[in-house]
C-alpha cells in the first residue's frame, strides 16, 4: 500500500511516504531554532510551528516522491505519545486528507513508530522479530520487548524521572552549552569545544549509575528502570566546587564523566533485558542514538554477548514522518481495521496500544 505518514508529536513536523516496506520520502523540518533561548521545547511554540509547516511539508512529501494525493491508499499519523496541541495539529491534517481523498485513517503509536521504521529503512537487514528495543530521546527512555510490531509490545522499564536526552539537555545547561544539549556534551566530552581537542577524562569526576545497584537490579520493578536526576545535581556539584573553589571547570572532564555514566546504564539494562528474555536481538531508537559512545558502547557489548545490534540510519532515528508510515503500511497490510474519524490525540498513550 502507498501511505503517508504525519509526525507532529514534539518538534519536528515530517511527512514520510512509503509505498510497502519501499521508504519514497521523508521530510521533515524542525523547530529546534525557535526553542533554543527556552533551553527545552516550549509546547505552544511547538504547536505553532506545526501549523505553519504542515502543509508545504505535505506539498513536498508527494513532490519529491513523485506521489500524486489521489494515489494513496491510507493516511497514518501520530496519535500519541506527546505533546497535545502538537499532536493535534497532526491528526487534525491526516483528518482532513482522509476526509477529503476518502480514505482510511490510522492513528499510531509514536513508540511503536520508532521500531517500525526499521521495515522500511533498506541499507540494513528488515526488523527482526522478537528484538530488545532502546527508545532514547528528549522525551523518551525505554526497554521494550517487541514480539511483535503490531500485537505484541511489552514494555520492560522506562526512565522514572528525566529522559536521557533531557539529562543530556539539563546536563549542557549547567555547563553553560546551548540547546540541544546532546551533541554539545558529545563535542565537549571530545575536548572540540575548549579548542584543546583532548579528550575528557571519563573516570575523573565520578557520576551515580541510577537504579543500577545490585539490589535495585533484583528488584523487578526496578531492573529494567532508569533515574537520570541524580546526574545534573552531580554535575551541578562540581560547578559550585569550581566556582567555590575559583579553580577551572572541567567542563570535557564533567561531560565524558556524564556521558559514561548515561551510556553505561542504558547499555548495562538493555543487555540484561536481552539475557533475560533470551532474544539476541537489539534495536536502537531515538534521538539520543545519535550519540557516538552510546552506538560504541552498545556495538561493543553486544558483540560481546553474541546479541546482533540494528542501528537505523540517523535521520530515521530522529522523529520523522517515514516511521509512522512505515508502521501504517504494515498495519494497512494486515487488514487492521482503521480508525475512527473522531480520532483524538492521545498525550499519554501505552506503548502496548500500538493503533487508536
Ligand atoms: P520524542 O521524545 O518525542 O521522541 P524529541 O524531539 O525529544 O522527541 P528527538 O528529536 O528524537 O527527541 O531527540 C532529541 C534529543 O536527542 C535531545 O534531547 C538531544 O539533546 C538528544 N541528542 C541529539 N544528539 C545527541 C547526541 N549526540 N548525544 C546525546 N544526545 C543527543
Ligand atoms: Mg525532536
Ligand atoms: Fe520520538
Amino acid at each position: 500500500p502507498l501511505v503517508l505518514g504525519i509526525e507532529s508529536s514534539c518538534d519536528e513536523t515530517g511527512v514520510g511516504i512509503v509505498r510497502g516496506r519501499q521508504l519514497l520520502t521523508n521530510t521533515v523540518s524542525s523547530s529546534m531554532d525557535e526553542h533554543v533561548r527556552f533551553g527545552g521545547v516550549v509546547p505552544e511554540v511547538a504547536s505553532r510551528a506545526h501549523v505553519q509547516a504542515i502543509g508545504p511539508a505535505i506539498v513536498a512529501a508527494c513532490d519529491e516522491a513523485g506521489v500524486e494525493l489521489s494515489e494513496l491508499d491510507a493516511i497514518a499519523v501520530t496519535a500519541g505519545p506527546g505533546l497535545s496541541g502538537a499532536l493535534m495539529v497532526g491528526v487534525g491534517a491526516a483528518k482532513g486528507l482522509a476526509a477529503a481523498l476518502d480514505l482510511p485513517l490510522y492513528g499510531v503509536n509514536h513508540l511503536a513508530a520508532h521500531v517500525a521504521v526499521d521495515l522500511v529503512a533498506d541499507d540494513i537487514e528488515r526488523l527482526t522479530t522478537p528484538t530488545i528495543a532502546l527508545l532514547v530521546s528528549g522525551g523518551h527512555t525505554e526497554i521494550l520487548r517487541i514480539g511483535d510490531i503490531v500485537d505484541d509490545i511489552e514494555l520492560l522499564g522506562a526512565t522514572i524521572d528525566d529522559a536521557a536526552g533531557e539529562a543530556f539537555d539539563k546536563t549542557a545547561r549547567l555547563l553553560g552549552l546551548s540547546y540541544p544539549g546532546g551533541p554539545n556534551v558529545s563535542k565537549a566530552a571530545l575536548g572540540l569545544l575548549d579548542g584543546t581537542g583532548i579528550p575528557g577524562d571519563r573516570q575523573a569526576v565520578r557520576f551515580p549509575r541510577g537504579l543500577a545497584k545490585k539490589s535495585d537490579l533484583r528488584d523487578p520493578d526496578r531492573r529494567y528502570s532508569f533515574s537520570f536526576s541524580g546526574l545534573k545535581t552531580a554535575a551541578l556539584r562540581e560547578v559550585t566546587k569550581a566556582e567555590t573553589l575559583g579553580t577551572d571547570l572541567r567542563v570535557a572532564d564533567i561531560a565524558a564523566g556524564f556521558e559514561d555514566a548515561v551510556v553505561d546504564v542504558l547499555v548495562t539494562k538493555t543487555l540484561l533485558a536481552a539475557a533475560d528474555t533470551g532474544i539476541d536481538h537489539v534495536v536502537l531508537g531515538g534521538g539520543v542514538a545519535a550519540n557516538a559512545h552510546l552506538r560504541d558502547v552498545l556495538a561493543t557489548r553486544c558483540a560481546e554477548a553474541g546479541v546482533t545490534l540494528r542501528v537505523p540510519p540517523l535521520a530515521l532515528c530522529t522523529d520523522n514522518g517515514a516511521m509512522v508510515a512505515a508502521l501504517g503500511a504494515e498495519l494497512v497490510s494486515r487488514g487492521a481495521a482503521p480508525s475512527d474519524l473522531g480520532l483524538a490525540a492521545v498525550s499519554s498513550l501505552d506503548v502496548d496500544h500500538v493503533l487508536v
